[in-house]
């Protein structure tokens, strides 16, 4: 059972469109079962009915015009409840309705099963059999684990599908839901990009010259025969004669019609050779799926490896950069921040993922430039939006394909909005962040997760209050010198000085793994992460303190921040080996001076032993990123908890005011540097709490110092002392939009003034 839930779902994970992906469903489902009939109705919530989609086994022109009204019949109760219903005989059921349309009277055994997806009902799965038939347990268990396993297929195919059919001509439209991630519109064209030798992320694209494309498809298929031929010579003395025969059936599948015709058919029809092959060998591996035999099954996963081998020198030719029209929407499954920073920041109009969440590491870089950004958009099928318009409503982590005229006026609109708000805000560029009540809190900027010479938001900060230092580590082959990482430091400690730059040591693990220093772990966000790795490989730290503290020498206006701390004794360590390096750096005659030290509060041990660490350093800094994800429980990366991402859930508000109360106890200052800075809704909060100053993305800075210079001290206050009194976190939220709204600020979190 196991092993036919996998193939179908595969299968349906690799059909062109909804068509095919319930046809695929109804046939294979019957087949598992060994049922008379399978259909799936699919709920139109719009027109209030369930619409019969696919059958197998019942009369095939009654679909698309079998439709009962919603929560009619048995269908209706299954999607109504949510529930299976499991029956020998359906006419004995009082809510059983006979539909005479489809010939489905002659039938007894009756199982449905619900199609869920987010809690809302799609559909239904019904299977039926002639004799009296009660569906055994395995057997319902295994129709609701498919159809929970099919919904978000199906979503997909009926996304993809609609795509293909769209044209630019005003059908009313809906939007694909995603994750608000970095506020703003953005309006221009798609520009896929993914991961090298990944088939079922390349994009379909048009070429420009149609022989040409056909000419590197043949090439590329050559010079894997070559390497299947060479693999073979060098591997025969080792090999039996029958394992040998593997090769002999690699150039088979290579040299076949249905690969080299069906992919050249394919580019004569338009597409570019990555796309044409790619839908190639989808076809071809789905014969092989559906085999019944588990040898010739198997022969699907050569087909694919095939495939990833012809594509690999096929992007092998391809390294021209890429050349990035005006108004480039970056659309990715998973966008990398050197793919965000290979895009000339004048031509990025917006960042659009199908995974991650406002608080993952792209997430923060588009708000650190200010580009609108949506992340999570699960339904949007990557490889079918190449070149197509597209509006990104980063306020609400919304995206339109092709959107009709209505739609891009009304956002063409909302985006003038926008940038007249933005000029509006350069105006404070060189204002200080000042209550109406003449309480300042000083806002920082946070950078350093792409390589820029000169970051935004330099003029209108009032220095770094976390620079992040992974990406020299990242970008390299190996551990970068102690003289690599000091003119990098040196820069960035130049640029600001006098005013202050807080270096973070090495955060890597979680979610920032480095190609060169593998780590498999079961649970990377609970591992091996930040200081962990730096106290085990003290050469590491070493190596890196010495040369933040050589890179300081003549400037001093450096801070070290330690990251992922979770026990004193990690600070106590920390501490020695900084003086360490230190000591050694003064033996060696460099004129290095001691900085203050401050311990990122993210994880909370740390917030109940916030008085214990604040008495050992200079000061706190607290990462609501990591702070709320571990509260929380929820990975700050993953779509499907990341509606239970929320920074304004009583639990961080409260584990904040614990970090000030220990903090305050020895006069040490707390900056907030996570994401929840930056938002213009939690001004409000942070100030109330009395959080001596926030370090933000260069896109927040004004906006956030907007809400400063329009509030009073005493009303950030008083809003904190009612926000403490809710429940949730929605409660929470409301409340800090009507105070916004009250100082007629809600354009800086929603669209529109
Ligand atoms: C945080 O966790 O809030 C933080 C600032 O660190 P990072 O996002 O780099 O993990
Ligand atoms: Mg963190």
């Amino acid at each position: 059972m196991l092993e036919s839930l996998r193939r179908i779902v595969q299968e349906v994970n690799n059909a062109r469109d909804l068509e095919q992906a319930l046809s695929i469903i109804v046939r294979r489902v019957k087949q598992a079962v060994g049922a008379d009939v399978c259909s799936v109705y699919l709920n139109d919530y719009d027109n209030h009915r369930h619409i019969l989609h696919a059958t197998d086994g019942l009369r095939l022109d009654a679909v698309g015009r079998v439709r009962l009204e919603l929560g009619r019949g048995l269908i209706g109760q299954v999607s109504e409840r949510a529930e299976p219903i499991n029956l020998d005989d359906a006419a004995n059921h009082p809510r059983y309705e006979c539909i005479t349309d489809t010939g489905e009277e002659r039938y007894h055994g009756f199982l449905g099963a619900p199609i869920i997806q987010n809690r809302k009902v799609l559909g239904v799965l019904v299977l039926r059999q002639r004799q009296r038939r009660h569906f055994g347990e395995d057997e319902v268990t295994f129709v609701m684990t498919l159809a929970s396993q099919l919904a978000g297929a199906i979503t997909f195919a009926r996304t993809s599908g609609e795509l293909v059919r769209l044209q630019d001509d005003g059908i009313p439209q809906r939007f694909l839901p995603g994750l608000a991630a970095s506020p703003g519109i953005g309006i221009g064209h798609a520009v896929v990009v993914y991961p090298p030798a990944d088939l079922d992320a390349v994009p379909d694209r048009r070429p420009e010259d149609l022989d040409a494309e056909a000419e590197e498809f043949r090439r590329a298929v050559r010079e894997v025969a070559g390497d299947l031929d060479r693999f073979a010579s060098r591997t025969q003395v080792h090999l039996r004669v029958e394992d040998m025969a593997l090769f002999d059936a690699w150039r088979l599948m290579l040299e076949s019609d249905t690969l080299i015709d069906g992919t050249l058919s394919r580019i004569r029809a338009g597409n570019w050779a990555p796309g044409a092959l790619r839908e190639t060998i989808a076809d071809h591996a789905r014969v092989f799926d559906a085999m019944d035999d588990a040898y010739l099954r198997e022969r699907a996963s050569d087909v694919r490896d095939l495939g990833r081998c012809i594509l690999m020198h096929l992007q092998n030719r391809d390294t021209t950069p890429i050349q990035y029209a005006s108004h480039t929407i970056l659309v990715g499954e998973e966008i990398s921040a050197m793919q965000i920073a290979d895009v000339p920041r004048e031509k990025l109009a917006g960042v659009v993922s199908t995974t991650g969440s406002g608080s993952s590491h792209v997430g923060i870089l588009a708000r650190g430039m200010g580009v609108p950004a949506a992340m999570g958009v699960s339904d949007l099928p990557v490889s079918r939006v190449e070149g197509r318009e597209m509006v990104v409503d980063g306020y609400r982590g919304r995206v339109y394909v092709s959107p009709g005229p209505a739609v891009r006026s009304e956002y063409q609109r909302l985006a003038a909005d926008d940038a007249a708000l933005t000029s509006e805000l350069q105006a404070l560029s060189h204002l200080p962040a000042d209550t109406t009540d003449g309480y300042t809190i000083p806002l920082y900027l946070n950078t350093g997760l792409v390589s820029e010479s000169r970051p935004l938001g330099i003029e209108e900060s009032a220095g770094v209050g976390l620079y992040r230092t992974e990406l020299p580590f990242i970008v390299r082959d190996s551990f970068p010198s102690e003289a690599a990482q000091m003119s990098n430091y040196r820069h960035v400690l130049e640029l600001f000085a006098p005013r202050p730059v807080t270096i973070r040591t090495l955060d890597i693990g979680g979610d920032k793994p480095l190609p060169y220093f593998p780590m498999h772990e079961a649970n990377p966000f609970l591992g091996w992460r930040g200081i962990r790795i730096t106290l085990d490989h003290p050469e590491i730290f070493l190596t890196q303190v010495r040369a933040v503290l050589r890179a300081a020498i003549g400037l001093d206006n450096l801070q070290l921040l330690l990251p992922m701390v979770s026990t004193v004794g990690e600070v106590d360590d920390a501490l020695l080996l900084i003086q360490r390096a230190h000591d050694e750096l003064l033996e060696e005659g460099y004129q290095v001076r001691m900085p203050p030290v401050g311990v990122m509060i993210e994880v909370p041990a740390a917030v109940y032993q916030a008085e214990a660490l604040a008495r050992r350093v200079d000061f706190l800094s607290v990462g609501t990123n990591d702070l709320t994800q571990y509260l929380l429980a929820v990975d700050r990366n993953n779509p499907h908890v990341a509606k239970l991402y929320n920074e304004y859930h009583p639990a961080v508000l409260r584990a904040l005011l614990q970090i000030l109360t220990g903090a305050r106890l020895h006069g040490k200052e707390v900056s907030v540097c996570g994401e929840m800075a930056g938002d213009p809704l939690a001004t409000f909060l942070l100030l109330g709490m009395g959080v001596h100053s926030l370090s933000m993305g260069a896109g927040s800075l004004l906006r956030v110092k907007k809400v400063i210079r329009s509030i009073s001290r005493a009303r950030a206050r008083e809003v904190l002392k009612v926000a403490l009194q809710c429940e949730d976190a929605g409660s929470v939220r409301r409340l800090l939009l009507d105070a916004l709204e009250t100082v007629g600020l809600g354009g800086l979190v929603r669209p529109g003034r």
